[in-house]
C-alpha cells in the first residue's frame, strides 16, 4: 500500500517516522524544506500533490484547520483532482467537523472515501506512537485502515459517521481547555491563601480532582515553563471550531465562551505561541504573583 502524508509539523513529523517505522511505503510534503528533509532522511520520498495524488492509495493529512485541509485538497492543484476514484482520504488535522462532512461530499463524487481521524496525546505521544485516535467514516473504510492508525496510535475508535472524528475532538478540547483553566485558578488561590501550591498538587493529584491534565500541566504552572507543547493559537482554533459546531445545533457552552475569552487575552499578550497551560499567566496577571515562585 502507498501512502502520502502531506504536513510534517510538531505532530506530523513523527506520525510519519512512525509509519515508516512500520513498514509503509511514504510519501510527504510539506510548505518547509526542512521537516522535509528531516522525514526523507528516515526513509520518506518526498513528492509534490499531483505525485502523491496519483500514486497514494491512501493521502493522509496533519495540518493545522478546515481552510489548509481545504486548499490542500480540494484546491488548485489540490490532491484530489489527482486520485484515482477507489482512493481514500484520511484527514488527521482538529478542523470544524462541519468542514469534514463538506469536503467528504465533494471526494465522494469523486468515488473517493473519507475518514475525519483527529488525535489527542501531543507530541510526545506522536513520538511514542501511543496517540487517541477519534474516527468518524464509514465502518468497512475504519476497518481496513485500522491497521495503519495503529501504528501511530494507542487508541483507535470509531464515534460514527464522517464529522464524528471531528465533533468528538471539540468534546475533548473543551475538556481539556476548562480542566487547565480550573487548575489555574485553583494553584493561584492556593498561592494566595498561602500554600504551596506543589503541596497542593502532591496531596490532591490521587485524588478525584486528579486527572491527566493535572499531571502534564501542574508541574509547568509551578515551574513557569510555557514552552509548547499545544500552542495556545490552535486551542483557540479548536475552541472557535466548538463555538461554531455549538451554536450551528444549538448547544450552550458557556464554560467554553469564557475559557476561550481568557486564551484570547493570552494571544493579545504575545502569548499565541507558547503552551496553553501559560493560562496560568493570566491569572498571575489578575493577582500580581507567579505561581510556584
Ligand atoms: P504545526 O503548525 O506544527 O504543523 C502544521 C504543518 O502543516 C506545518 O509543518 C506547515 O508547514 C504545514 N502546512 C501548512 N499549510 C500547508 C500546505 N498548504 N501544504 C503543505 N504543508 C502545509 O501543527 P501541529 O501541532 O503539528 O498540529 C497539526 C494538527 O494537529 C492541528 O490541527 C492541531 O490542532 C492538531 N493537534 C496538535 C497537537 C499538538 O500537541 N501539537 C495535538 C493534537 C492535535
Amino acid at each position: 500500500m502507498k501512502i502520502g502524508l502531506i504536513g510534517l509539523g510538531i505532530m506530523g513529523k513523527p506520525m510519519a517516522k512512525n509509519i515508516l517505522k512500520a513498514g509503509y511505503d511514504l510519501m510527504v510534503s510539506d510548505l518547509n524544506a526542512n521537516a522535509v528533509a528531516d522525514v526523507v532522511a528516515a526513509g520518506a520520498t518526498a513528492a509534490d500533490n499531483k505525485t502523491i495524488g496519483e500514486t497514494c492509495d491512501v493521502v493522509l493529512t496533519m495540518l493545522p484547520n478546515s481552510p489548509h485541509v481545504k486548499s490542500v485538497m480540494l484546491g488548485a492543484n489540490g490532491v484530489a483532482s489527482y486520485m484515482k476514484p477507489g482512493a481514500v482520504f484520511i484527514d488527521m488535522s482538529s478542523i470544524n467537523p462541519v468542514a469534514s462532512k463538506e469536503v467528504a461530499a465533494v471526494l465522494a463524487e469523486k468515488n473517493i472515501e473519507m475518514l475525519d481521524a483527529p488525535v489527542s496525546g501531543g507530541e510526545p505521544k506522536a513520538i511514542d506512537g501511543t496517540l487517541s485516535f477519534m474516527v468518524g467514516g464509514k465502518q468497512e473504510v475504519f476497518d481496513q485502515f485500522k491497521p495503519l492508525l495503529d501504528c501511530m496510535g494507542a487508541s483507535v475508535v470509531r464515534c460514527g459517521d464522517v464529522g464524528a472524528g471531528n465533533t468528538t475532538k471539540l468534546a475533548n478540547q473543551i475538556i481539556v481547555a476548562c480542566n487547565i483553566q480550573a487548575l489555574a485558578e485553583a494553584m493561584t488561590l492556593a498561592q494566595k491563601a498561602g500554600v504551596d501550591p506543589q503541596l497542593v498538587y502532591e496531596a490532591i493529584r490521587g485524588g478525584l480532582a486528579g486527572s491527566t491534565v493535572m499531571d502534564a500541566k501542574a508541574p509547568m504552572m509551578i515551574a513557569g515553563n510555557d514552552k509548547p507543547g499545544f500552542k495556545i493559537d490552535l486551542h483557540i482554533k479548536d475552541l472557535n471550531n466548538a463555538l461554531d459546531c455549538a451554536h450551528s445545533v444549538g448547544a450552550p457552552v458557556p464554560m467554553t465562551a469564557s475559557v476561550q475569552e481568557i486564551l484570547q487575552w493570552m494571544h493579545n499578550h504575545e502569548g499565541g505561541q507558547k503552551d496553553h497551560s501559560a493560562i496560568a499567566q493570566y491569572y498571575e496577571y489578575l493577582t500580581d504573583i507567579q505561581i510556584g515562585r
